[in-house]
């Protein structure tokens, strides 16, 4: 956007609008049709081309004056300007930036001048998580309002998919959908893009739930008047033809109940079943039609009908084509694939093995979703994916009675009817995001899903019938099992998929990401490329996550660049991304790569930190002030480190004299410890080590080795605990370049898990106590460090076990 400056008390024309709220580079096509609107738009067209346009609060009011329009309008270009033969005047005007109403002043020929304060968009004021989480939440609301709202072309959800700031999705939605007034003006009022989505969620959701009660009673008026009016004129078309026969018959009430036992009879399943459908369809025939009743009946009947009571698909026993499609669908993950196919391996040799929950466990986009497909295509069975995320109510599982207004079967047995198989694939999604409030546990009620026991007789409230569900196989993905509710997490055999390494991103996006992203974009191998440089690029400048969907979307993204480009330039044939152009396609970087600090500093530590977007190199630093023995946490610190930052207190009291620490620095010394804002730690106690140090340096003065990075759970004597995500926090060391880290000594079994790379690029020294830690991290304390095993004797070790 251009940046535009306007003289304080520049009068600029001024056209209030009715129902018509602009926002910033947005074009917007209105006409004009009052005197004073057009004069100031013709004003504008002799000018400079400036217009401010101004949403009346009221439609109705003919002549407004400055306290009948809101506070904030846009400052707009006006592009074009036509006279239709009607006398309107239709323009074209594109919004520049929005400003504040200051004056409005009326001049002799009636046109309106309005004196502005133009307003920039502000900084975001939440985090960059907090941003990326609100623009999932949007996108989804958006995704069910296109499906509830029929008059929005459904094409508006690829500009929606593919925004990647909170402003492009902001435009891909408010620009494109009707929304009240009002709403729009509140949006336009809000700074940051950030507020407008929170806002524009909420509106969304009240649009959706509007629109679905506007549905419901229109379905249901027009269906018991439609259904009343179809059946008035068969009856008395069959009157008519049996008074012309002349057997003068009556008509059969029970055509329609015939039709549903004919088809209850035809049906498989037990007899259990079958009495009751039977039951309710007799229950039609007495019933006049057209009532509320008949229409429940019928819609129950026709629902449980459409149920797989019997029909399977039969298994593919067979273990080699399964491990083929798993390897052909997925780069790496070697034990994964292992697990996966030894739990397959037991199910095709024993069939009736009941109740195996597989639950898929890691952060977003490591393929969690992508492996559960894959499993229902080896054992050819059919697939439905039902995401679980923000269920708060019983009901969702397990439907409404059906005598409530609008009720439907939960979402179990709706997956099953769009399986239309007894043995699919289900894939329960976000198992963890799953919640409950006051209408009920929904984990009670998936308890009873997942649990072999008992899931051969599941009982829907609307089915009102037992559904067999032993025969299907469940497979969950979660994020975080803490938010798992323990009964359901025993069920189930947690199989973890870790964050991807650099290398490992790198062939995905090689192997598998770009083929599939250039086929969806109909794009062929010889007119697309990017270079390895590129995708090296964009893993490390352009996404920061632990798996691969944000590069899967970047490489999206470029996909649409070159088709364009390809489209516009016919002289171009092939398009090749290379880390050099990739600014010129995407923009600035959007990561700088965490770095270590430059220099030994006192009270500056590097901690290693376990986040949802994979390990991040978190420096924690502590100051010393004079004080009355405060403890102050800023920063990205939760409540457990709150805890931590009291065991270190203590621990320094206890070793004050081997450092040189004045013993009565907890009373007469106030201590700030700060961690930078970012990513919200996964495992705050493991931060413990990392704030001992800081401490003790900052309270003895000895500066902190630059180039060591440390993590690791304290207890008050001064013992070091395991920590969550080893794997994670070494890469992050790695990559920030870092030399050393200490490490607890019980998580040295974890080290398998580590990529080699990884660990013969550090020296790890493992510790059992804080003792062994400041000892190595701190310069000047008189030992050197001792690793307990270096990089190069374990490269030496490997090379004599071989
Ligand atoms: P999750 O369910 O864990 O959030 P997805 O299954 O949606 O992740 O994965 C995101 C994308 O990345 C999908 O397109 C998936 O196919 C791809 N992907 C993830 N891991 C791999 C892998 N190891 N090999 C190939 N593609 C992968």
């Amino acid at each position: 956007m251009t940046e535009i400056k306007i003289e304080k008390d520049k009068l600029i024309p001024c056209v209030p609008t009715r129902d018509l709220v602009v926002f910033e580079d947005m074009t917007v096509n209105f006409e004009v049709a009052r005197g004073f609107t057009i004069s100031a738009v013709k004003k504008a067209m002799n000018g400079d081309g400036f217009v401010f346009l101004i949403a009346q609060r009221s439609v109705a009011v003919e002549e407004p004056e400055k306290k009948d329009l809101y506070k904030y309008g846009i400052l707009g270009e006006v592009r074009q300007v036509i006279k239709s033969p009607s006398g309107v005047y239709r323009c074209l005007v594109h919004g520049i930036s929005k400003g504040k109403l200051l004056d409005l002043v009326k001049v002799r020929d009636n046109c309106l001048y309005a004196s502005i304060k133009l307003v920039n968009i502000g900084r975001e004021k939440v985090s960059e998580v907090e941003l990326t989480a609100l623009m999932r939440q949007v996108s989804e609301a958006f995704e069910n309002y296109l499906e509830v709202i029929p008059r929005i072309p459904k094409e508006l959800y690829y500009d929606v998919a593919s925004a990647e700031t909170p402003k492009e999705l902001f435009e891909a939605i408010a620009y494109n959908i009707p929304l009240p007034t009002d709403d729009k003006q509140i949006m336009l009022d809000l700074n940051t893009y950030g507020e407008r989505l929170a806002y524009l969620l909420s509106t969304l959701s009240h649009e959706i739930e509007v629109s679905m009660l506007e549905r419901e009673i229109h379905e249901h008026v027009s269906s018991t008047i439609d259904n009343q009016q179809r059946e008035y004129f068969i009856r008395e078309q069959i009157r008519a033809l049996h008074n012309e026969l002349g057997d003068g018959g009556d008509v059969d009430e029970s055509d329609e109940a015939q039709q549903y036992l004919a088809k209850i009879g035809e049906l498989s399943a037990s007899d259990e079943v079958k009495d009751k459908l039977t039951a309710e369809a007799k229950r039609l025939v007495k019933m006049p039609s057209g009532t509320q009743e008949a229409v429940v009946i019928r819609n129950y009947l026709d629902t449980c009908l459409a149920l797989p009571w019997s029909e399977t698909t039969e298994d593919r026993r067979d273990i080699k084509k399964a491990e083929s499609i798993l390897e052909k669908d997925h780069y790496g993950m070697k034990k994964v694939k292992e697990r996966v196919l030894e739990n397959l391996a037991v199910r095709m040799m024993t069939p009736d093995i009941k109740g195996q929950v597989i639950c898929l466990y890691g952060p977003p986009g490591v393929g969690k979703t992508s492996v559960g497909r894959s499993i229902a295509r080896a054992l050819d069975r059919k697939y439905v994916r039902v995401s679980l995320g923000g269920v708060r109510d019983e009901s969702d599982i397990r439907g409404h009675r059906k005598t409530y207004v609008g009720a439907m079967p939960g979402r179990i047995i709706d997956a099953m009817k769009q399986a239309g198989t007894k043995n699919p694939v289900i894939l329960l999604d976000e198992i963890d995001k799953m919640s409950n409030d006051f209408r009920g546990d929904p984990s009670s009620a998936m308890l009873e899903v997942l649990d072999g026991e008992q899931n051969s007789g599941f009982r829907d409230h609307f089915i009102e019938l037992p559904f067999d569900l032993s025969e299907v196989l469940f497979i969950t993905t979660a994020n975080s099992l803490d938010t798992v509710a323990p009964p359901l997490l025993d069920r189930m055999e947690v199989i973890e998929l870790a964050s991807y390494t650099r290398e490992e991103k790198f062939n995905i996006a090689k192997l598998h990401l770009i083929p599939k992203q250039l086929k969806k974009h109909g794009l062929k191998p010889s007119q697309m490329r990017i270079s390895a440089d590129a995708i090296y690029s964009l893993i490390d400048f352009y996404t920061k996550e632990a798996g691969v969907r944000k590069l899967e979307r970047s490489i999206a993204s470029l996909c649409r660049k070159a088709v364009k480009q390809l489209l516009e330039n016919e002289d171009d044939k092939k398009i090749v991304f290379k880390a050099s152009n990739l600014e010129e396609y995407l923009g600035h970087k959007k990561y700088l790569p965490d770095l270590a600090s430059e220099k030994d500093e006192v009270g500056l530590v590097n901690g290693l930190a376990w986040t949802s977007v994979g390990g991040v190199l978190m420096p924690l630093e502590v100051l010393v002030l004079e004080g009355k023995g405060k403890v102050e946490l800023t920063g990205s610190l939760g409540d457990v480190m709150k805890e931590s930052g009291q065991i270190a207190v203590s621990y320094c009291r206890s070793v004050c004299d081997k450092y040189g620490i004045a013993p009565d620095f907890y009373e007469k010394k106030d201590l700030h410890i700060h961690a930078p804002e970012g990513a919200v730690p996964k495992d705050g106690p493991s931060a413990g080590v990392t704030m001992v140090t800081a401490m003790v340096s900052a309270l003895s003065g000895i500066p902190v080795r630059k180039d060591i990075a440390m993590t690791g759970e304290i207890t008050l004597h001064g013992k070091v605990l395991p920590i969550g995500g080893l794997r994670e926090k070494l890469m992050a060391a790695y990559k920030a370049k870092i030399k050393t880290v200490i490490i607890p000594a019980k998580n040295k079994g974890d080290l398998d898990e580590v990529d080699d790379v990884v660990k013969n690029g550090l020296e790890i020294i493992f510790a059992d106590n804080l003792a062994t830690v400041l000892e190595n991290a701190l310069v000047k304390v008189n030992k050197p460090a001792k690793p307990v095993r270096s990089a190069k004797k374990r490269k030496e070790a490997v090379l004599t076990a071989n």
